[in-house]
């Protein structure tokens, strides 16, 4: 799963497949590229944030089964280093 993070307003959210999202503020935003590929393309005041999609699933499972807390790492995405992953746009805001 991929959020961006707005460095303007703090904000953190996630993207959709084909849907521009923006933080609070708008100064951040993005949504994937394609259904199947798990591209991105980012904008603005975003930087790119990368969540394991199964371990948050089971955190889930058991923070309702037994309230139990869980540690879910998650990790910036460096878009020089993976950049079939994240696509940086000056493009305007849709
Ligand atoms: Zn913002």
């Amino acid at each position: 799963m991929k959020l961006i993070l707005c460095t303007s307003c703090q904000d953190i959210v996630r993207l959709l497949i084909g849907e521009t999202r923006k933080c609070h503020c708008g100064c951040s935003w993005g949504k994937y590229m394609e259904k199947t590929s798990g591209r991105a393309e980012i904008g603005g005041d975003a930087i790119p944030i990368a969540m394991d999609s199964n371990l948050l699933g089971h955190a889930c499972w058991q923070w309702r089964k037994d309230n139990r807390t869980s540690f879910i790492p998650c990790w910036t995405i460096d878009p020089t280093q993976e950049a079939n992953e994240v696509k940086i746009t000056d493009g305007a805001k849709e």
